[in-house]
């Protein structure tokens, strides 16, 4: 089933322990449908300056990443930049640029407002509204955010949290919006804000899924010995869930389980080089590996 993307096309400057980059592509749009492609159709909602090269987008294009709702507005592109500390846990942000970015307001194509699969990357609250007012009932809705709108746009956040099916959202951000510091009690209070599912990323400690019954599902991080760059970590996560959750169409419970170790599996790939390089040209055979790989590292018999 197809899945409506809208969210920032970047350039990213990084600088990590490991290396830096300038002007190279980022962005939580094309980071999700890099991912979300390996699994399902998209159709991807964003804008660019007249400076952004469009083949560095090229490689999406046999992927089914429709992007003729990308919009080429006048000025410069949307850039970001960030600085990684010693164990890339933690990250400065140097610089936001919104450029052509401020006056974005999303214009839903015809052809993609029957997408069954919406997810809303981290853009205002009142942008993510007035996307959801243009679509026709779609099957599921999937939402990012972040401690900036959490702060700045709460009422229109809690105004869009009650059509969100999935709230995809890291774990300092669960204590902010629900204003507790416990996990489990925040989850429980998102979820009377709306969104029925939670996904809690943890970065290196992996993501834990709170459903609808109030039952857990975690995933840990894969464990890797060379990382370089964490960047649209969390947007490929989100890109290998969702994309699998589209693949199954109706997904049972059993589904979004894998679908936590396919967004783990995904974001894994991102962070071992920088911006999207890892995810040009990764193979299914090497998905399928890594997936098979959190299977040994998690299977375990129940007590006797
Ligand atoms: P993440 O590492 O998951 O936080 O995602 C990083 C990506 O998000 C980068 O490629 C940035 O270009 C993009 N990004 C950073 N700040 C913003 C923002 N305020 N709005 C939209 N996208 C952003």
């Amino acid at each position: 089933m197809s899945i409506l993307v809208v969210g920032s096309v970047a350039l990213d400057t990084v600088k990590t322990p490991f290396g830096e980059v300038t002007d190279a592509l980022g962005g939580a749009a094309v980071y999700f449908s890099a991912a979300a492609s390996y699994f399902s159709p998209i159709n991807l909602v964003g804008v660019v300056g007249t400076d952004f090269d469009e083949n560095s987008l090229s490689f999406l294009k046999p992927r089914n990443v429709d992007l003729r709702g990308l919009e080429k507005a006048e000025g410069k592109t949307f850039r970001w930049g960030g600085t990684y500390g010693d164990d890339l846990n933690s990250r400065d942000t140097d610089f936001t640029h919104l450029n052509v970015f401020q006056e974005f307001k999303p214009v839903i194509p015809d052809e993609y407002k029957q997408s069954d699969f919406i997810f809303l990357a981290n853009i205002a609250p009142e942008l993510q509204l007035d996307v959801l007012n243009q679509v026709t009932s779609p099957k599921l809705v999937a939402l990012d955010t972040m401690n900036f709108w959490i702060e700045g746009s709460l009422d229109a956040l809690k105004q869009v949290l009650p059509k969100v099916d999935i709230l995809i959202i890291n774990d300092s951000e669960v204590k902010q919006l629900a204003e507790e510091s416990n996990l489990v009690k925040g989850a429980r209070i998102i979820q009377n804000m709306g969104p029925k599912v939670i996904i809690i990323k943890k970065g290196e400690h992996g993501a834990l899924m709170v459903s609808e019954d109030f039952s857990f599902f975690a995933a840990p991080a894969y464990p890797l010995e060379d990382l370089c760059d964490p960047t649209g970590a969390g947007d490929t996560f989100a890109g290998g869930f969702i994309g699998y959750l589209a693949k199954c169409g109706n997904p049972t419970n059993a589904d979004y389980r894998q679908a936590l170790i396919y967004g783990s599996t995904l974001s894994s790939f991102c962070v071992e080089k920088f911006s999207l390089d890892k995810l040009v040209d990764l193979s299914q055979e090497e998905i399928a590996e890594r997936f098979n790989q959190f299977w040994q590292m998690t299977k375990f018999e129940p007590a006797k």
